[in-house]
């Protein structure tokens, strides 16, 4: 995208990227997570947590169920929750790698269990915390708790995290671009609506409010009447392909004539909205297959009717 709002929100190095699947050991890829350790003397209640568009996590360490620590962080507001209870479990599974403690860790997150022990992940974040995971098979259990039924405490902490938590940077996943980009994408294209004053925008505008992802119209017949640019005499006539613009009816030849009017589309007519009902009308039309046929096979009547006038002498008509 050319804007520079648009470089800074793809700004390559601030994404998540997708990694090779095949390049990660089986072992690494599907991973069997350990049950719950018995003769552990170390808990770890993780959780993630979203509010106002701040995102953290906070991991509360329990030694012989008794409060031991917590570590409290807060990540990028583009960070998703998920990558918030990732990150939690892969710090809870880094620590006791660091302290070479038995930990048994307590989630209430299910996707978090799944995303690591599911070989579908091509995530670069989430195959980290998975390579942490692995490295601390020997000492970390995963299971899942209930929300709420594990620390209670710890939730808490989790919202905490989102203001006061240590600053943690981690890339933005792939569903956040996806999210921004697509209003960015709309806004600019309504900006570039409203600029043009062309007439077949104007065309358009009398039949839809304004521009939207149901407007991403791959029916070139659809287009055809939208903009009013396809096979029609009025149109060709315009741009000198045809000496007149006139159907062979006699009419002015253009999108909605061959749609409701000329004698010779009869069989493929549809019913002229009234002016008040247009938007409603091409609303209804581009779910309407039966319409749709119809109005492609009377521009496909149009193209013929435009390739006999040409044929019949018009000196400027392309060959
Ligand atoms: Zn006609």
């Amino acid at each position: 995208m050319r804007s520079s709002e648009a470089q800074l929100l793809l700004n390559i190095n601030r994404i998540d990227k997708f990694i090779r699947t095949s390049e990660i050991p089986p072992e690494k890829k599907i991973m069997e997570l350990t049950g719950k350790i018995n003769d552990n003397t170390y808990d770890a209640y993780t959780d993630g947590s979203r509010i106002n568009n701040e995102t953290g996590f906070a991991i509360c360490i329990f030694k012989n169920n008794e409060p031991y620590k917590d570590f409290l962080y807060k990540l990028n507001p583009t960070n998703s929750v998920f990558q918030a209870e990732l990150a939690a479990i892969g710090f809870a599974a880094g620590w006791a790698l660091e302290h070479n403690k038995q930990v048994n860790i307590h989630t209430d997150n299910q996707s978090s269990i799944e995303a690591i022990k599911s070989a579908e992940p091509k995530s670069e974040f989430v195959n980290s915390i998975k390579e942490t995971i692995y490295s601390s098979r020997l000492l970390v259990s995963l299971t899942w708790v209930k929300a709420h039924a594990g620390n209670p405490g710890n939730e808490r902490q989790a919202k905490l995290a989102t203001t006061i938590g240590q600053y943690r940077d981690l890339p933005s996943p792939y569903s956040y671009v996806k999210f921004k980009i697509k209003p960015f994408i709309i806004h600019e294209w309504e900006n570039y609506w409203n600029q043009l004053n062309s007439s077949s925008i104007i065309r358009v505008g009398t039949l839809m409010d304004k521009v939207g992802k149901k407007f991403l119209i791959v029916n070139k017949y659809l287009i055809y009447f939208l903009s009013g640019h396809g096979p029609f005499p009025a149109y060709l006539h315009r741009f000198h392909l045809l000496n007149f613009p006139s159907c062979s009816c006699g009419q002015v030849g253009d999108a909605d004539h061959y749609l409701f009017n000329c004698t010779l589309t009869k069989e493929f007519h549809l019913k002229k909205p009234a002016e008040q009902n247009k938007k409603l009308w091409i609303k209804n039309l581009m779910h309407n297959k039966i319409a749709i046929n119809k109005l492609m096979k009377s521009y496909a009547n149009s193209n013929n009717i435009c390739d006999s006038l040409k044929t019949l002498g018009c000196p400027c008509a392309l060959p």
